[in-house]
């Protein structure tokens, strides 16, 4: 999109942050303290590099990191995705508040009857699950009990699509 229009990427960042696919994993209360401290450093230093203007090389992830995540993983598992909401549920703790639907990126989520219904073009990227209030919403039978992610220097309402 830049080189469309005659412009070049001045720098790029990448921050690690604590895991949201609680389907698979958790990050331990410790290793989110020790990554959110990082966190608090290395963003005090990108905001003083884009203040001053600086030309910075991006930062993509170790070689392996793309071939392995990117170029292997992502490519065989996209196009099953956007089905994945197939395994997703509510359950009775629902109440019909819609936050699952205003904070979908994708759209996919309608609210009928008071409670949400997936559309099946899911991006996975857990919003609806870590940000439901009542922690209704699960997924197989994978979520049950575990606790929820949510990335506390962001509000929900900065989160809101709709
Ligand atoms: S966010 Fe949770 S409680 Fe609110 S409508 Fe969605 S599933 Fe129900
Ligand atoms: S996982 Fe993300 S993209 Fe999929 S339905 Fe939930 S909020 Fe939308």
């Amino acid at each position: 999109m830049l080189r469309a229009r005659g412009l070049r990427l001045s720098a790029g960042y990448s921050v690690v942050m604590p895991t949201n696919m609680i389907l698979l994993h958790e990050t331990s209360e410790e290793k989110k303290k020790i990554l959110f401290d990082s966190l608090e450093k290395k963003v005090s230093e990108i905001v003083t590099a884009v203040k001053s203007h600086e030309y910075h090389a991006v930062e993509t992830g170790s070689l392996s990191d793309r071939i392995i995540r990117t170029g292997i993983l992502y490519r065989s598992v996209s196009p099953f995705v956007k089905k994945m909401d197939y395994f997703f549920k509510v359950d009775q703790g629902c109440i019909g508040c819609r936050l699952c639907s205003q904070v979908c990126p994708a759209h996919n989520i309608e609210m009928k009857n008071g409670v949400p219904v997936w559309k099946h073009q899911c991006e996975m990227c857990l919003s609806c699950l870590n940000l439901c209030p009542k922690e209704a919403i699960q997924c197989g039978g994978k979520t049950e009990g575990k606790r929820r992610y949510k990335n506390p220097y962001v509000e929900v309402k900065d989160l809101m699509y709709r």
